[in-house]
């Protein structure tokens, strides 16, 4: 399955399809960005938004580190750290 990814403000947001269990705690934290597909697996919604602070902890709650966060301006990874 395809990575996909997006930029939402500051951050470059990745769901390692691979590494997704489908726990869907990022989506109980960020409802707004976050939803589980057919098979289970996080992606994002259409015209996905949330405050960034808030998407960094959707990233942190997930059990397995599916989600990476990347600063897009500094193309520094900011999560996992
Ligand atoms: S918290 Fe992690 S494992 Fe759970 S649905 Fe989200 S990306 Fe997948």
């Amino acid at each position: 399955m395809e990575d996909k990814e997006i930029q939402i403000g500051k951050y470059k947001i990745k769901v390692v399809a691979k590494d997704c269990i489908g726990a869907a705690s990022c989506i109980a934290v960020s409802p707004g960005v976050f939803k589980l597909d057919e098979n289970n697996k996080a992606v994002f919604v259409d015209g996905a938004a949330d405050e960034a602070e808030n998407i960094l902890m959707a990233a942190q709650s997930c059990p397995t580190k599916a989600i990476v966060v990347t600063d897009a301006e500094t193309g520094q990874q900011v999560w996992p750290d």
